[in-house]
């Protein structure tokens, strides 16, 4: 696992002089920002990223490194798809194998019949995309899971799904981007935006002013903190998902797979990365409560896999004490990298379905542990639009524990966006405005 974690002892590898001005400032160097620079750059756009802490340092290094389309919201499922497109575009550019990227497919395994039905009304729906999702029957289940404990009802199956080592994955793309001259600074936080007659003029950086009519917000879990300053609401709130990297294990097919209680991928090493499941925790601060009602029906389907926290740790974006409003020195300097503490209990849990599950495989032995902050929405699809209120303005958060894999398609819809192309994909279910609408959360059909 070298590379991880990645933390202010990191050097910085990214310390690009500052222009004066440029065509667009993208606010945040994870994969989200990475990626929109990049094809930003292909279409000609001088490109400025300004990442408070490293490229990569928070969500976009800590997640488990699925690439899925499997079971995706079905808004984002042609972006999912496109995005397959795009990664294997990347890794031929790259011309050799640094980030891992392996096409050896995402197994959702069901226990119940009921649980399986979930997953076919989704097959059902999603097919006429062209997916290569199937579902496996109980005895194809023994094939792809051999040295189960006890037989499985059926699975879902996307051989095309992969995986990439996330850690090295984005500051690789960083790097591609810099070889298109896009501009990457670490170390550099953005205090505000810059408004001149009601449109963007620029943003305001630890390290000076960078003029420009453009701005795209991928600003991960801090996103709702920084637009919040210019009175753009979004109701963006961030949950806890902790993750252990085990030893090389043996005798395990080589898929990522999940089957409710806990969710395993191979890494490069020939450990695995485990995590639970669905469970997570979740801080309780001012936003929370300002968020209550729009919450209240993802929290009535989350209710059992949430372990509710009521003090955020000092500095978080929704900390009890965390500065709304600032002159000077921001909240995101004080903060470099949103570093949580995992929840062992929790890694506890996952380990022991996993036991129950695979006895064969034996106790892992668990190398390292850590946790990320999942920046999330009501109804867990994220926003990709423009803000009318400020013109200029473009935001690209809530991922929602997808961010990694759809990075790529996401990326390219913010490039056309930024440049006035069509996006390519019907963008009506992440639209900015769909909150202030009314009503309740459309889950939509994710799984
Ligand atoms: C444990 C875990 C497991 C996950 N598993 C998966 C998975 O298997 N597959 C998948 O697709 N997704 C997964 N995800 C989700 C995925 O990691 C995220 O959706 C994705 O990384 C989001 O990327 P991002 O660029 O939007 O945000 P981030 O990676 O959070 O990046 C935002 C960046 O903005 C910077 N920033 C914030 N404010 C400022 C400012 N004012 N100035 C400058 N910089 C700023 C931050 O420092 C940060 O680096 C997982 C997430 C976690 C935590």
């Amino acid at each position: 696992m070298s590379g991880f974690p990645i933390s202010e002892a990191t050097p910085v590898a990214f310390s690009d002089p500052l222009p004066a001005s440029c065509d667009l400032v993208i606010v945040g160097g994870g994969i989200i920002g990475i990626c929109a620079a990049i094809f930003a750059a292909d279409r000609g756009l001088k490109v400025v990223v300004c990442e408070k802490g490293r490229v990569a340092g928070e969500q976009s290094s800590r997640n488990w490194g699925w690439i899925r389309q499997q079971g995706r919201d079905l808004g984002e499922l042609p972006i999912a798809m496109e995005s397959i497109r795009l990664w294997n575009a990347f890794q031929a550019e790259l011309g050799r194998d640094v980030m891992g990227l392996r096409w050896s497919g995402i197994l959702k395994a069901s226990r119940t019949e009921a649980h399986l039905a979930r997953s076919e009304a989704w097959l059902r729906l999603a097919r006429p995309f062209g997916v290569d999702t199937r579902i496996l029957t109980r005895t194809e289940m023994q094939d792809m899971l051999p040295g189960a404990a006890a037989p499985f009802a059926g699975g879902l199956f996307t051989p095309s799904d992969g995986r990439a080592e996330p850690w090295v994955t984005v500051p690789a793309l960083a790097r591609l981007a810099q070889a298109r001259g896009v501009v990457i600074r670490e170390g550099c936080a953005v205090r505000r935006l810059e408004l001149a007659a009601g449109q963007i003029a620029g943003v305001e950086t630890e390290r000076g002013r960078i003029g420009a009519a453009q701005v795209i917000v991928a600003a991960g879990s801090w996103s709702r903190l920084f637009l919040a300053q210019h009175g753009v609401k979004i109701p963006q709130l961030s949950v806890l998902a902790s993750v252990a990297a085990t030893e090389p294990v043996a005798g395990l097919p080589d898929l990522a797979f999940s089957d409710g209680d806990y969710a395993i991928r191979p890494r490069a090493d020939g450990g695995l990365t485990l995590g639970p499941g669905s469970e997570h925790d979740f801080f309780i601060g001012p936003d929370a409560f300002a968020s209550f009602f729009p919450y209240l029906p993802t929290l009535r389907r989350d209710f059992r896999s949430t372990n509710f926290r009521p003090w955020p740790p000092r500095g978080y974006p929704d900390g009890w004490t965390t500065p709304r409003r600032w002159q000077g020195e921001s909240p995101f300097e004080a903060m470099r990298i949103l570093a949580p503490r995992p929840n062992m209990a929790t890694l506890g849990r996952a380990h022991a379905a996993f036991r129950k599950a695979f006895p064969a495989a034996g106790p892992l032995r668990v190398r390292t542990a850590w946790a990320g902050m999942i920046d999330t929405l009501p109804d867990v699809v994220p926003v990709i639009d423009r803000v009318a209120a400020l013109p200029g303005l473009i935001l690209a958060t809530g991922m929602a524990g997808h961010g990694f894999g759809i990075g790529p398609g996401v990326g390219r819809v913010l490039a056309d966006m930024a440049t006035g192309q069509p996006p390519g994909h019907d963008l009506s279910r992440f639209r900015f405005v769909r909150f202030a609408e009314g009503g309740p959360p459309d889950f939509g059909a994710a799984l």
